[in-house]
């Protein structure tokens, strides 16, 4: 190819505020009956006044922190003008010179290998209502929930510094982690409160300078659409390209079905916002007291955190990696390490033991994530505790179970909650004693002859299959290496 791709991201972040960004209906309208979330403001009365909301404001300047930008000293709203059914005031209020947040960056891996991604700005905003076309009585209709009207909403454009649908994707994944993580959105695609707008264009390789065009994607609602709809724009820009045409600047939407993107705006048809500061809002200083104390706030973010695993606990990148990729799951994992650590001095702080902490990671990178994503589960509401999985690898390293009755067990606990010690003894399943276990071998070597035989004509073989009629017999109830250890010395 002889072009380049040229991306940047818009990301729209639903902020979960308890009220609304300028007025005091409750913000928590996930699932609720239409309209029931409104008032003068949020519906767009006339005469009706904005009042900013403060938490919506930190939660804001934390993020632009979190993103490495420059804390702003002062910002102000502007009003966007446009029309459109779901804004019934005629103009939406937004930031446009002075957003909260300038100049940034954010790292991101992409097949191993890191790169700063520069973000422009991050400004606050209200949402806009939310319109529903339907069928009523035979006849289309629009009708419109006022619910989402003013909820606060965060933009975070970044530079056109990606060159890949895939780093596109990491960029918005890695955005979705640390709004999580700061704990200011549910970062949800599929419940819109995470919007990925990307903006696509191709350069000839080897030109400096941006294109003078870009094509802006919509309608986008999964992190895997984000990839294929870049991926499908690259294809059909790069043909018109080699074709000797210009793609023109446009807005197109993606379709789901199709998988293909469609025109939706051309750039004669773009919006004049004619933007003017919100008469009704006045500027804002921002002092450092203010910012200090976010900054005290700020929680251990997912990249701080997986360096730390790596240097206290001494996980592998890969897996370091996989346990801070939630906020909660990290967090369960940290409490089963301390737990497991603690199984036998009990009451002060025991040392963190680094093979402990890597048998914990194992065990929730495959039994734990497997059964995590089986279920369906969220971490914050498993009935399995931290404690649980400490206590059952506790069994497994004193020999009370063995390895292989942990991995049966695992399932129950996880999905019920009950505890391990009292399960293996409600079903039996302690690992066989000795002297039990030698009757048992003496009896698989009668049953079996010709396999003794032929183990001793010198047939390896016959020895696995030995140790697996006993494990048969036990249910898994013996460790393989102790068993094939006796069974090697009766028959020598
Ligand atoms: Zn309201």
């Amino acid at each position: 190819m002889k072009h380049e791709p040229i991306i940047g991201l818009e990301i729209h972040v639903q902020l979960k505020t308890k009220s609304k960004m300028f007025c005091r209906c409750s913000a928590e309208i996930w699932n609720e009956p239409p309209n029931s979330h409104t008032c003068p403001v949020c519906l767009g009365l006339p005469g009706a006044l904005p009042f900013p909301n403060r938490e919506a404001i930190e939660s804001a300047i934390i993020v632009g922190l979190a993103l490495n930008c420059k804390p702003e000293k002062e910002s102000k709203f502007d009003r966007k003008n446009y029309f459109y059914p779901d804004l019934p005031k005629g103009y939406q209020i937004s930031q446009y010179d002075l957003p909260f947040s300038r100049n940034g960056w954010l790292e991101i891996e992409t097949d191993g290998k890191r790169k700063r991604i520069g973000i422009t700005r991050a400004h606050l905003e209200e949402d806009t209502a939310k319109l529903i076309h339907a069928e009523v009585a035979g006849r289309r209709v629009s009708l419109i929930d006022f619910n989402r009207s003013s909820i606060p909403l965060m933009e975070i454009v970044s530079e056109p510094d990606l060159s890949s649908s895939q780093e596109a994707k990491n960029y918005a994944v890695k955005i979705q982690q640390i709004v999580r993580y700061l704990n200011v959105s549910d970062a949800d695609m599929e419940k819109g409160s995470l919007r990925i707008e990307p903006n696509v264009s191709l350069r000839r390789k080897g030109v400096r300078g941006l294109p003078n065009y870009k094509v802006e994607l919509k309608n986008i609602n999964s992190f895997r659409s984000v990839e294929k709809a870049i991926e499908y724009e690259i294809e059909r820009q790069g043909r018109l390209l080699e074709r000797g045409e210009e793609p023109i600047q446009e807005t197109r939407g993606w379709d789901e079905i199709k998988l293909r993107t469609y025109s939706q705006r051309t750039k004669e048809e773009a919006f004049d916002y004619r933007y003017f500061p919100e008469p009704d809002l006045t500027p804002f200083e921002i002092s450092s007291v203010l910012i200090d104390n976010l900054i005290k706030k700020m929680p251990e973010l997912p990249d701080q955190r997986k360096e730390r695993f790596q240097k206290e606990f001494g996980l592998s990148p890969y897996n370091a990696t996989l346990l801070t990729s939630q906020k909660e799951l990290a967090d369960w994992y940290e409490e089963a390490v301390l737990a497991y650590s603690q199984t036998e001095v009990k009451g002060i702080k025991a040392k963190l033991d680094p093979q402990k902490a890597k048998t914990v990671a194992n065990w929730m990178t495959g039994e734990f994530l497997r059964k995590l994503n089986e279920t369906g589960c969220k971490v914050p509401n498993l009935a399995m505790t931290p404690a649980h999985l400490a206590e059952l690898l506790y069994l497994c390293e004193k020999g009370q179970i063995t390895i292989a009755v942990a991995k049966t067990i695992f399932s129950q606990i996880f999905e019920t909650g009950q505890k391990p010690s009292a399960l293996v003894a409600q079903k039996g399943l302690g690992a066989v004693k000795k002297e039990k276990l030698e009757e048992l071998i003496e009896s698989v070597l009668g049953e079996n002859q010709k396999a003794v035989e032929d183990f001793r004509k010198g047939k390896k073989e016959s020895l696995e299959f030995l140790v697996g009629q006993l494990m048969r017999k036990t249910g898994g109830q013996v460790d393989p290496q102790t068993a094939r250890e006796m069974i090697k010395r009766k028959l020598s």
